[in-house]
């Protein structure tokens, strides 16, 4: 059976009705008039749902750093993520090994299930009580989470869609259905289910 993490909290979100009097200002009509415009033309790419570019968001997002890594190739976006320098030494430290409670609360903290043991925890806070940081670093498995925050626009996120819904990571599904559940325009955004040949 698969076992992943990711979860995604909504932290903000801005600029719907700024879209809405642009796209007025280009139709030379009224704001008031434009959710109805605005849902016709977000599906259309190729200029005419640039409005969606005006809709940020602000994402917290807890996940592996291996899902990380696929995220950061999505580049306009920004993210400001949780130090693995500053923090995690004096996490480290505060484990103790030898009581089984508190490595085990650290590692579901921590880590995806099945993506760091015990013997390598304890390699990992070897480094630690020797405060060197590079070496922690190097030994952190992939599965290691870390939460970030993750600020872009409704039109990057519809590109992250249209590209990730179908993905063999499940996190990028999960990810999806997560945020369409918490944003408040859904309906300008691709569905979780829809396919398209252009899927990868
Ligand atoms: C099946 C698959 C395999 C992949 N494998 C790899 C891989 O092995 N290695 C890897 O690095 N990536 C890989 N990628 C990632 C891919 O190359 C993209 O970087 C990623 O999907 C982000 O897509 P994007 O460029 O549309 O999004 P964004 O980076 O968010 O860009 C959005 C839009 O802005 C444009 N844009 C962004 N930056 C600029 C710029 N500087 N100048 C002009 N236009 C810009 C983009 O062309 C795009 O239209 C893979 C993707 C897929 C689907």
């Amino acid at each position: 059976m698969e076992s992943f993490t990711i979860s995604v909290e909504k932290v903000d979100e801005a600029g719907y009705q700024p879209a809405l009097r642009g796209l007025a200002h280009n139709k030379k009509q009224e704001t008031e008039k434009m959710p109805v415009v605005a849902e016709k033309l977000a599906n259309l790419d190729g200029g005419h749902n640039k409005f969606l570019e005006s809709m940020i968001l602000w994402l917290d997002v807890r996940a592996p750093r291996y899902w990380w890594q696929e995220a950061d190739t999505f580049r306009l976006s920004t993210k400001q993520s949780e130090s693995t320098m500053h923090t995690l030494t004096a996490e480290l430290l505060a484990v103790n090994m030898d009581e089984p409670a508190d490595v085990e609360k650290f590692m579901a903290d921590n880590f995806e299930p099945q993506s760091c043991s015990v013997e390598t925890l304890r390699w990992i806070h070897e480094a630690a009580q020797e405060k060197d940081i590079i070496t922690i670093k190097k030994r952190l498995p992939e599965g290691f989470l870390q939460t970030r925050l993750w600020c872009m626009s409704y039109k990057s996120l519809r590109n992250i869609i249209l590209q990730r819904r179908t993905h063999r990571l499940p996190h990028w599904k999960e990810f999806i259905r997560q945020t369409l559940a918490v944003i408040d325009h859904p309906k300008l955004l691709p569905s979780l289910e829809r396919k398209r040949k252009t899927d990868s």
